[in-house]
């Protein structure tokens, strides 16, 4: 049964993942996203730990970061959509938090967060400057 949901899981990214497209046709004015995280893990003795993820073109443009908490269930931290304004607005970084709304069993809420620091770098538009 476990291993089976779990199968089941994989498949879910795995096609989210593909519907996303790479992140150079979604995006192709973008050379690549740094994004760096701050876990945060509440219990008795908290775990920090830090992450660093880099995007390049050939990578997925999906941004759905897991909760690290063991048996947390629909969990997770989603920066696609703070990814995709800062595109649209062509900004280069932005910061902020977010909270693990997933279910963990005994602990059903608040018992992991995120800080996050997201970099930009977009190409050079050389195109439009060609001369005649
Ligand atoms: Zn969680």
């Amino acid at each position: 049964m476990y291993r089976q949901a779990s199968i089941e899981k994989k498949e879910t990214k795995k096609r989210k993942r593909r519907e996303a497209g790479m992140l150079s046709e979604v995006y192709p004015g973008v050379s690549n996203i740094t994004i760096q995280m701050k876990y945060v893990h509440k219990a008795a003795v908290p775990i920090i730990m830090d992450r660093t993820v880099n995007v390049f073109p050939t990578s997925y443009a999906y941004f759905h970061m897991e909760c690290l908490v063991k048996g947390c269930e629909k969990g997770g931290y989603d920066l696609t959509p703070v990814i995709k304004k800062m595109l649209k607005k062509g900004s280069k970084a932005d910061s902020g938090a977010m909270k693990c709304r997933g279910k963990n069993g005994s602990s059903p809420a608040d018992h992991a967060e995120i800080s996050y620091e997201i970099n930009v770098k977009y190409k050079r538009k050389s195109a439009s400057k060609k001369k005649k």
